[in-house]
């Protein structure tokens, strides 16, 4: 992987953050482009936050995008460009947590200390038979304990890396490869033959499935599109105006969108929904068609857009950021 062969703190800061949540062949081309466009802090605080925004799009988890921005300026602020070296210092940046901060002091400034991602976990937990809950807070506190413990005088950054790619790469989730693993004779979960019921976690409860209606409509000015306002999900992205409907229909939706923009536009039902996955829950949506022959600009009603800031007609959809799932929208309806 590009991001094991560079010990710069921003390469190796720039493709933990983009690893978060997101697989590795996901990663790649984003982190190939975001390099380019943004070699180094300076280039990257010194970028509006829209255009970060849009070499983010369909990365997902548009807040690391932000925080990842943030951080850049305050590094450019408080530290002339130059990113610190210490773990301390590395952890108050926004958006770095404990496991980020351990891997860019340990690999780029070889400082000794551990991480714990879900790969070593997993690793950690078979190796010594620990059976415990990982998802309770003192398991963890436990396991970065014995991560500390673990970490070598030399070359803490290798054995950091090593232990990370043994987890994704052997000591996988399902079906772990012990005979070809360097630790198959010490390791405790695969001498009693546990190594598939461990990591212990509990079973979340079932993610809420929510219904919505999302509105395309095109004009001779382009595609109506809305904002998201900030402080909550998608914040600063642009959509397809959209609304939380059990049952909709094309007159239930019609009169929300009149609510929202004063438009009486006909609409009528595509035959595709789509459904989108987040963290926390399940959406799904039905969309809805309509055309506008209006020259005028777009208005919104603030009373009714609780989660958008502004609404306008968009020429070209690519001059604006946008989530992975209006991009997906946007396809269809084409
Ligand atoms: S022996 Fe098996 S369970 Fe133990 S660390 Fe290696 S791959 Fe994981």
């Amino acid at each position: 992987m590009p991001w094991r062969n560079t010990t710069d703190p921003y390469a190796i800061w720039l493709s933990e953050v983009m690893l978060q949540q997101t697989q590795v062949s996901t990663v790649e081309p984003y982190y190939h482009r975001f390099l380019q466009r943004f070699p180094d802090i300076e280039s990257l605080a010194a970028a509006p936050l829209e255009e970060v925004l849009k070499l983010w799009a369909g990365l997902g988890y548009y807040r690391r995008a932000k925080s990842l921005h943030r951080a850049a300026q305050f590094v450019a602020s408080t530290y002339h460009h130059v990113f610190p070296c210490k773990y301390d210092d590395i952890l108050q940046l926004p958006g770095i947590g404990p496991y980020t901060a351990g891997a860019i002091a340990s690999i780029a400034f070889r400082e000794i200390v551990p991480v714990l991602d879900g790969n070593v976990m997993r690793v950690l937990t078979r190796l010594l038979l620990i059976q415990d809950d990982i998802a309770k807070p003192q398991t963890r506190k436990l396991l970065w304990k014995i991560a500390g413990s673990l970490v070598p005088n030399q070359d803490p950054g290798d054995f950091n890396q090593a232990m990370m790619e043994l987890g994704a790469t052997v000591c996988t989730p399902i079906n772990p490869r012990c005979e070809s693993c360097p630790l198959e004779t010490l390791c405790a979960a695969r001498r009693e033959h546990l190594q598939h019921q461990i990591p212990v976690k509990q079973i979340k409860a079932a993610t809420p499935h929510i219904k919505l209606a999302a509105v395309i409509i095109s004009s001779p000015q382009g595609h109506l599109l809305a904002r998201r306002k900030p402080g909550g999900l998608w914040e600063h992205l642009w959509e397809f105006p959209a609304f939380e409907l059990p049952r909709p229909t094309a007159a239930s939706v019609s009169s929300r969108l009149l609510a929202l923009t004063g438009m009486r536009i006909k609409l009528k039902r595509h035959d595709a929904t789509i459904t989108h996955q987040l963290t926390h829950r399940r959406m799904e949506y039905t969309l809805f068609m309509g055309q506008s022959m209006t020259k005028a600009a777009a208005q919104i009603n603030m009373k009714i857009a609780s989660y958008y800031d502004t609404i306008r007609w968009i020429t070209d959809m690519k001059t604006v950021p946008k989530s992975r799932l209006t991009e997906k929208i946007s396809a269809l309806s084409r």
